[in-house]
């Protein structure tokens, strides 16, 4: 459990001690006794329970918590802080229980009402029933439609579930709320939708749809491979040549995508766009991709690259360019697992290309490791 967890719930556990020692106070003289005794084995149950956190000791903590709700079975804060407890502890199932005997009883004020609807969508999130987290979000939402943490865990369940029409709707909200420009985002999600339609076969569908996607951003690669795809299925070469130079001025990041679009039936395309960027990406995924076909002695005459770097190197080196059996040996194995993509907002490295990040979730941050690399 980080620090954070246990400063949270040691605030919890402190309110709930405020509410255990001042509450008895104002009962009737008749059952004070009664009080005494029971308030005696709560506070040292909870005394228990702050030393068992103080020394890091969840589970016996979460043992200490259970004997405080039973002796004070209608406190909610310590309900909740032992709903939170068990999650933290992958305890989903015990999590929802409490989560859902809350919002059982009579009457729930609103607060609180949120608040348990709130954690056990949280609960069935973390244990991948996302439909059900959905519609736990949304009845947060439907009593409270800004709730901001709501929409963006809603927003992620759809983007998990290829739900792009619903996300980007989700997202047009949380824009408005936050007053930020989240037009690249959005600009991915069109992308999506449109990427969605071509694999259907859709492809009017699938141009309004990136169309729409490059005018929320001119900065969306995967909606210009898109259009790319459609131009080509149309044999639209001037259309083709404008949308390529488009990625050349953009982002050269992306632009050995194009090498299997283009390689066998445009591959004067590819030329010329490897003589407009001398992109050694584009270069060597083309050799790379030519490895096994004769074409690929004519293409090495025509395409010279020095390598920049290692990598570099130790690619060439897997495609048998230099004369040594055991570095070949390696780099071939070495480029099977190589990290080609880093995200420049959380840093992780990766083997493949994502439009949006599998650690951080962001749209449109991959970029190659080497140019990272340079950067640094
Ligand atoms: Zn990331």
């Amino acid at each position: 459990m980080n620090t954070l967890a246990i400063i949270a719930l040691l605030s919890t556990i402190v309110l709930g001690f405020w509410i255990l020692l001042i509450r008895p106070s104002i009962h009737d003289e008749s059952s004070q006794e009664a009080y005494d005794t029971s308030d005696e084995q709560r506070v040292s149950a909870l005394l228990r329970g702050i030393h068992h956190l103080l020394s890091d000791k969840p589970t016996l903590a979460l043992q200490d918590m259970v004997e405080v709700a039973r002796l004070r079975s209608e406190s909610t804060e310590v309900y909740m802080a032992l709903g939170e407890m068990f999650l933290s502890q992958g305890e989903i199932g015990r999590a929802v229980r409490i989560h859902q005997n809350i919002l059982a009883r009579p009457k729930v004020p609103q607060p609180l009402y949120i608040q348990a609807h709130f954690a056990l969508a949280n609960d069935f999130q973390t244990g991948g029933l996302l439909d059900r987290a959905l519609r736990h979000y949304q009845k947060v939402l439907d009593v409270q439609s800004d709730h901001l943490d709501a929409l963006i865990a809603s927003l992620r369940i759809r983007e998990m579930s290829h739900e792009w029409k619903e996300a980007e709707s989700l997202l047009s909200h949380i824009e408005r709320l936050q007053d930020q420009d989240h037009s690249l985002h959005r600009a991915y999600l069109w992308a999506e939708m449109a990427e969605e339609s071509l694999q259907q076969g859709d492809y009017t569908q699938a141009r309004q749809y990136a169309e729409q996607a490059l005018q929320m951003s001119d900065d969306c690669i995967h909606a210009y491979l898109i259009m790319i795809t459609l131009e080509l299925d149309e044999k639209n070469i001037s259309a083709l040549s404008q949308y390529i130079d488009k990625m050349c001025d953009k982002k050269e990041d992306y632009l050995h995508l194009l090498v299997p679009m283009l390689q066998a039936e445009h591959p004067e395309l590819l030329m010329q766009c490897w003589q407009r960027s001398h992109n050694h990406e584009l270069a060597l995924t083309w050799l790379e991709t030519l490895a096994q076909e004769k074409e690929h002695i004519e293409l090495e005459q025509n395409i010279s690259i020095k390598p920049k770097h290692l990598r570099e190197s130790l690619r060439l080196a897997a495609l048998g360019k230099i004369a040594d059996d055991c570095l070949i040996q390696y780099a071939q194995t070495w480029r099977t697992s190589m990290k080609r993509y880093h995200c420049e907002q959380c840093g992780i490295d990766v083997v493949e290309m994502y439009w949006q990040c599998p650690q951080c979730h962001t749209w449109g941050t991959s970029v190659l490791t080497e140019q990272y690399d340079i950067k640094e």
